[in-house]
């Protein structure tokens, strides 16, 4: 971190600010300037929060030369995380499509599509049953009876669970879950994230509305300072004046991501694009910039569907697109998906 003081400071202001940051375990280096003064300051600057150093009226800017995140940055952990899912994992190379429903609206209906995605080439199942949804008019979710399909499904299908968890409260009726999403809405719900810290299975990691990468970052180093790596990020489409679609997606994100985290990232375009017939060009897209994977809303009657229906492509739909997929892989260096 550089601190750069205005011309003349005030040398009590200047001591207690050396003071402060010495306090937080810092080293500095000054380096005097002919107009002004340089402040280095090393060691753990994470601590640092940058509006505090503002706060001293002799600070004339600030600047971070190290990012605020560590367990999360590839700078300490320039291996791709692999993190386990089912019979394959995510991350590294392996390209991983997670499947289904956006929500459980029945047995039959996620039997059936549990059926239909493993056929075409998922690896794990889709499908909320605590639904964050923006009336609270609108269908909630099944709740527990929904976790109950789901599981159902697995034992059915032997793909692993992907849904998403509202409240740290629920927890208990996640046990058997092997892994939770935490939704767009609550990328910034600290406390959810310090719950989900201490649970030992991967958290999927939806980016926020309107929420910077790095602020992305910061939420995973949230769940991972807490104690759990695992952690798969997921760009899912920001808000921007465009609204031709739901969100806009934002490609950049995936190499600028691969660059700064270790972490797995992969892509949803369902909700980055709010429209069926545009999921299959931007999951190619995605997986040419580089994804690890795709969670794909899919429904076996979209029409009907009681969520995010003209966004849910069909399971046919959803068969062409695992198809193309397996054909650009090898160009894109990344192993394989199952054969069918
Ligand atoms: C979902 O996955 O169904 C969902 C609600 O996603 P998001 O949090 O990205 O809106
Ligand atoms: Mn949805």
């Amino acid at each position: 971190m550089i601190i750069i003081l205005k011309p003349n400071p005030d040398q009590t202001e200047l001591a207690s600010l050396e003071s402060w940051l010495r306090g937080l375990d810092l080293d500095i280096h000054m380096s005097q300037g002919q107009t002004s003064t340089i402040m280095g300051i090393v060691g753990d600057t994470t601590v640092v929060d940058i509006g505090q150093v503002r706060m001293f009226d002799i600070v004339d800017d600030v600047k971070r030369v190290q990012e605020p995140y560590k367990k999360a940055n590839r700078k300490f952990h320039p291996k791709d995380t692999v993190i386990p899912l089912g019979a394959g994992s995510v991350g590294g190379d392996s390209f991983t499509l997670i499947a289904g429903p956006c929500s459980v609206e029945s047995e039959d209906q996620i039997l059936e599509i549990a059926r239909d995605v493993k056929a075409a080439g998922a690896q794990a199942l889709r499908g909320g049953a605590y639904k964050p949804r923006t009336s609270p008019y609108a269908f909630q979710g099944m709740r527990e009876a929904g976790i109950a399909l789901l599981l159902e499904a697995r034992e059915q299908t032997g793909l692993p669970i992907v849904t998403e968890l509202m409240d740290a409260a629920d927890l208990p009726a996640f046990t058997d879950i092997d892994v939770i999403q935490v939704g767009a809405r609550n990328m910034q719900n600290f406390a959810l994230l310090k719950e989900l810290g201490k649970v030992d299975r991967p958290i999927l990691l939806k980016r926020g509305l309107a929420a910077t990468i790095e602020e992305l970052l910061m939420s995973a180093e949230y769940i991972m300072a807490h104690g759990n790596e695992q952690v798969i990020l997921c760009e899912r489409g920001i808000r921007t004046f465009e609204v031709a679609t739901r969100n806009t997606l934002d490609l950049s994100a995936i190499p600028v991501l691969k660059e700064l985290t270790h972490l797995p990232i992969i892509v949803d375009p369902s909700h980055a694009t709010g429209v069926a017939r545009y999921v299959r060009p931007l999951s190619l897209a995605a997986l040419a910039a580089g994804a690890d994977g795709l969670i794909v809303e899919v429904h076996n009657d979209p029409a009907h569907a009681k969520c995010d229906g003209a966004q849910s492509i069909t399971p046919a739909a959803f068969a062409e697109l695992s198809d193309a997929i397996a054909e650009m892989l090898p160009i894109v260096h990344k192993n394989a998906i199952p054969p069918r």
